[in-house]
């Protein structure tokens, strides 16, 4: 049985040859399928052949239904190279060492980035001797097992695979087998508490959100450190409480973590006693952030904004704009004069200027004297490919309020 071939329309194989990763729906001219095809259209997941109009093959990924019809995994090729698993999941494991994320310190950081790794719809993250593995898709989804035992064949410190993909999978299309459980290894008997810079972290993959801890805040959680002697501080969507521990490292006054879910307040304070088991200047509140910022009377040195994603898709841009505006003029009312704010969107469908707009329209509606300190964005374990720009998603701005 041959493998299916998408043909695109004239031209429309110029994305292709720029390295973009994506085929949509509407680039495509036609779809040939061997007479011993047993089905009518490729099956989703399936890997497929793109073909440019005069039958000329430039690349395989995984079909898909939808508007992304294919993620390209391999270009210039008419099959899936040998080894292919081995030698990217390599070159992300080499990138990683390169960028100094392998230390006695720290053992926390994103393994493979989809696009941002060349393997769209692929994410793993790191917690030590364990890899916390998201299939985005259905293809992904059916080479986990290969996947899996790549990752424990090429990087030495992994001993387990957990998978977790019952968030991530498309909910329609037909799924075999288990969407969530150990690939490789054992679960771990007790808590894995991952090291980043040098803090411990509770790591609960099973039924923690997205793969248990936000990596990508690493570096911004460093900056904040920096700021935050004798300050009093207030971590919004404080989730573990990365920016809280760092935040009493930094030798703040107080600190002030607020999220809506209980689970995410247990854990804060699980994180904030491992790391300072003395401390009696932290706070953890479970509370609905607007219903917090309204009620709560305090002012504050130093505020973490560092809401969930409000755009997941382009429809909800506007909305999400006069979230972000709404949210950003609660904080900086509630910043004292010479305070600083640290603000995020993680919305890939919002970029730096839409964001900084509606943050810049907070300030104005607010009538506060606000700088820009620093523009922050994902670190470089969550490298964006630079023919893939839509992999840029977490932008942030630290804004001085005076
Ligand atoms: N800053 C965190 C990550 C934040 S993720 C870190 O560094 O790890 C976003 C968090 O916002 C989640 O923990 C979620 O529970 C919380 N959240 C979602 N909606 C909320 C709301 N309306 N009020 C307060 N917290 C909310």
């Amino acid at each position: 049985m041959n493998t299916p071939v998408i043909i695109l329309k004239p031209h429309k194989e110029e994305s292709v040859l720029r390295l973009h990763m994506w085929v949509f729906s509407g680039a495509i001219s036609k779809i040939v399928l061997d007479k011993s095809y047993p089905y009518d259209a490729p099956q989703e997941g399936e890997l497929v052949q793109v073909a440019d109009h005069t039958g000329k093959i430039l690349a395989v990924g995984h079909w898909q239904i939808g508007s992304i019809a294919v993620r390209i995994l391999a270009f210039g090729v008419d099959t899936l190279p040998n080894r292919f698993w081995h030698d990217r999941i390599t070159a992300a494991w080499q990138l990683r060492q390169t960028l100094g994320l392998v230390r006695e310190d720290n053992n926390t950081f994103r393994l493979i980035h989809g696009e941002g790794d060349f393997l769209p719809g692929l994410v793993i993250d790191v917690y030590g001797d364990t890899a916390v593995m998201q299939a985005h898709s259905i293809g992904m989804h059916n080479h986990r097992m290969e996947i899996a035992q790549a990752v424990t064949d090429c990087v030495p410190i992994i001993k387990r695979v957990y998978y977790k993909s019952d968030d991530t999978l498309p909910f329609k299309a037909p799924i075999e087998g288990d969407k969530t459980g150990y690939l490789i290894g054992e679960p771990l008997k007790e808590v894995l508490w991952a090291l980043e810079n040098g803090l411990g972290f509770r790591i609960d993959w099973l039924t923690g959100q997205k793969t248990g801890f936000f990596v990508d805040q690493r570096e911004s959680r460093a900056l904040l450190e920096h700021y935050a002697k004798g300050h009093d501080v207030l971590n919004m969507f404080c989730y573990t409480g990365g920016f809280s521990v760092y935040a009493l490292r930094g030798g703040a006054k107080t600190v002030t973590s607020v999220d809506v879910s209980s689970k995410a307040i247990e854990l804060v304070q699980d994180n904030v006693s491992h790391n300072f088991p003395h401390a009696t200047n932290h706070t953890a509140v479970a509370a609905d952030a607007f219903d917090f910022l309204n009620a709560e009377e305090r002012k504050f040195d130093l505020i973490i904004l560092d809401p969930p994603a409000f755009a997941k898709h382009r429809d909800a841009i506007q909305n999400a704009l006069r979230g972000y505006r709404r949210l950003n003029a609660k904080g900086i009312e509630k910043i004292r004069p010479g305070g600083i704010l640290f603000t995020f969107s993680c919305s890939q469908a919002i970029d730096k200027e839409m964001f900084r707009l509606a943050v810049f329209s907070a300030a104005a509606q607010v009538g506060r004297k606000v700088r820009i300190l620093h523009q922050l964005h994902q670190p470089a374990d969550h490298p964006i490919n630079i023919y893939h720009p839509e992999g840029e998603y977490l932008k942030g701005l630290v804004l001085y309020v005076e």
